[in-house]
């Protein structure tokens, strides 16, 4: 079973990536973790990420394309996967058809963008694995520090105000038109994201058994 999660940044994708996956058995996988991890080893994409993903831009087409694809050949993959962050572009969508994966289902979570804002100003993310926090709605056990891992949460730099309505325009003109091109296909599922995180997985547990 190969998923999409949609959304906004912040509307959620990480967290109920991480629960299909445990759900399921399948990897989550998103771009954005694996670029931030590029850009903390100073790899060469890396190097080219940084400044997009600092300015809220999206990184080029053809350097996520390519981190992709050698995801998803992993073996981890074999049975199925679930990205998140891609594709993040219609470019990025042919790009899979490319490949010759096949999309099953396509999950939007869809969160209005002044919520989206209230969000990502309490997200904190985990310098160390990767994931995801935020202060009042997923805090950490103890103040500043993984649960999982024990290293430090920080505060994402493309996180701040000014950036989080840049990142709200690149989504609404470059990947909001995957779903007119996914619903096309009749792949699109919108769950509306709620209060409660685990009202929001129910939700995205039903969408894919419908
Ligand atoms: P969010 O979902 O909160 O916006 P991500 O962690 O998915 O955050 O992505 C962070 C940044 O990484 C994006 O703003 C963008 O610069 C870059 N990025 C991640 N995935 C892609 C992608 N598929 N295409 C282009 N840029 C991407
Ligand atoms: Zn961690």
């Amino acid at each position: 079973m190969n998923l999409i999660l949609l959304g906004a940044p912040g509307a959620g994708k990480g967290t109920q990536a991480e629960v299909i996956c445990n759900a399921k058995g399948i990897p989550a996988i998103s771009t954005g973790n694996i670029l931030r991890e590029a850009v903390k080893n100073g790899t060469p994409c890396g190097l080219e990420a940084k400044s997009y993903m600092e300015s809220g831009a999206l990184v080029p087409d053809e350097v996520v394309i390519g981190i992709l694809k050698d995801r998803i050949a992993q073996d981890d993959c074999k049975n199925g996967f679930i990205l998140d962050g891609f594709p993040r572009t219609v470019p990025q969508a042919e790009a899979l058809d490319k490949m010759g994966i096949t999309i099953d289902k396509v999950i939007e979570i869809y969160v209005p963008d002044k919520k989206i804002a209230q969000r990502l100003s309490g997200r904190r993310v985990c310098e160390g694995c990767g994931n995801s926090y935020h202060v009042d709605f997923k805090p950490t056990k103890v103040e500043g520090v993984c649960d999982a891992c024990g290293a430090k949460v920080v505060i994402r730099k493309d996180d701040e105000p000014a950036t989080v309505l840049d990142r709200l325009k690149v989504y609404h003109e470059k990947t909001a038109p995957l779903r007119d091109f996914y619903s096309a296909q009749g792949k699109l599922t919108t769950v509306i994201g709620q209060e409660e995180v685990s009202d929001t997985s129910r939700l995205t547990l039903e969408a894919l058994e419908a």
